[in-house]
């Protein structure tokens, strides 16, 4: 038998829960029919990409020289897209950014990947704020480093700061934070980056060592009226930012975004080196050229994610008058109500009974809540809610 790497082939043939539901929900759909399953499984967008996109997309296909739209960017992405991308941000958050200063990437998720295995060494810790996106816990062992989990702030989905001061230890090379956050779709308040950038610039001073904050933004633009989201490297000079257009552009199969690595961060030439060459020994070489140009080209664009805030609205003065427990989400397509049941597995299940696919807190590192995923037609919400009431009758 070949001798492989066995935590790799556990990666590969783990069941995945989000996916196994939505393979029930297509063999229930061919059962009973599309219009009665309430798939609520998945973050793929919902809204097509603006019209811009392919619009773009077609004319850079019609214009411009093949072999060098098809051929190989600069490892890091090619020069007037970053160059692009910084006058978009720039213009947007009041910054100097530099093309030097963005490393195009893979999605957010190589985003992340770069970040984690350019900044740890083995048994490095990461710390990750619960509800987190399930994948931050693959990427960072992946990387040889240690996920320390800080347990959630179920009241406000905010963070616990004091179980987040008992995370931090010497080993706490970097803190991942996600606001907008999927789960919850809670936006992180001023006031807790405000908390949070102090805890980390003291903790930094005592271990004699910076801590990096890496901010997961695939979700900065979708947001709701009367919610601000923060820009984190006004407030904590060791941010780097992972950004993709999977969400507002409704790209995730283009699989575009960036780490932006600001000037301000402590020796910030050797950690742009550092995501370089983490980039450079998984293989990445370059983000896809054509979509990098488009991005580039649509970088202050979004879809219309109008029908979330709709959506997020509808449900959740819905959900509430039912008797379910929601923290209001301030973006995102996601919600996290409490389980109406402690076992939050066996509340989803009994969730499938009544057609509702509703995905279990557990895998958030959140017992006892569930995620719901509206980033559907609204016409499905409508028809969703006598499901939802009549799984709330079965508690009452
Ligand atoms: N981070 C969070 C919080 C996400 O929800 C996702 C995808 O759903 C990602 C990262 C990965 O994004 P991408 O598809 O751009 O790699």
């Amino acid at each position: 038998m070949t001798n492989l790497n066995e935590k790799m082939v556990a990666l590969g043939t783990q069941r995945s829960v989000i996916r196994e539901l939505f393979e029930f929900g297509k063999l229930r759909a061919a059962e009973i029919g599309a219009e009665n399953v309430f798939d609520f499984s998945i973050g793929n967008p919902s809204v097509p990409a603006p019209a811009k996109v392919n619009e773009t997309a077609a004319r850079i296909l019609s214009e411009m020289d093949p072999v060098l739209l098809h051929g190989y960017t600069s490892a890091q992405g090619d020069a007037g897209v970053r160059a692009m991308l910084a006058d978009s941000v720039n213009r947007r958050f009041h910054t100097s950014y530099c093309a030097d200063h963005f490393y195009m990437t893979v999605g957010a998720a190589a985003a992340l990947c770069c970040c984690f295995h350019g900044l740890c060494n083995a048994g490095d810790e990461v710390v990750i704020f619960a509800p987190y996106f399930p994948e931050y816990t693959v990427f960072a062992r992946g990387a040889g480093a240690n996920p320390v989990i800080v347990p959630a702030d179920t009241e406000a989905f905010q963070i616990d700061f004091t179980a987040f001061a008992q995370a931090l230890s010497p080993a706490t090379k970097a803190v991942v934070v996600n606001s907008p956050n999927n789960p919850s779709g809670v936006v992180y308040a001023e006031e807790t980056i405000q908390k949070l950038a102090a805890v980390l610039n003291a903790k930094a001073e005592e271990y004699g060592h910076p801590i990096y904050l890496i901010s997961d933004e695939p979700y900065r633009e979708i947001v709701f009226s009367g919610t601000t989201v923060p820009f984190l490297p006004d407030y904590y000079k060791n941010t780097l930012v992972c950004y993709s257009w999977s969400k507002s552009l409704s790209l995730p199969g283009e699989r575009m975004g960036y780490v932006l690595v600001p000037p301000a961060v402590e020796d910030s030439a050797q950690v742009y080196a550092a995501i370089a060459g983490a980039g450079r020994s998984l293989g990445y070489v370059n983000a896809p050229s054509l979509f990098q140009r488009v991005c580039a080209a649509c970088a202050d664009e979004t879809s219309d994610i109008s029908v979330y805030e709709t959506n997020k609205n509808l449900l959740l003065k819905s959900l509430r008058e039912m008797g379910y427990q929601v923290v209001e989400p301030g973006g995102t397509f996601y919600m996290f109500p409490r389980s109406l049941e402690e076992d939050d597995a066996a509340f989803a299940e009994r969730a499938k009974a009544h057609n509702l696919l509703i995905v279990p807190g557990c895998g958030f590192g959140c017992p006892g809540h569930v995620r719901i995923s509206y980033c559907v037609p609204t016409e499905q919400i409508k028809r969703s809610l006598p499901a939802f009431e009549a799984l709330a009758k079965e508690y009452r």
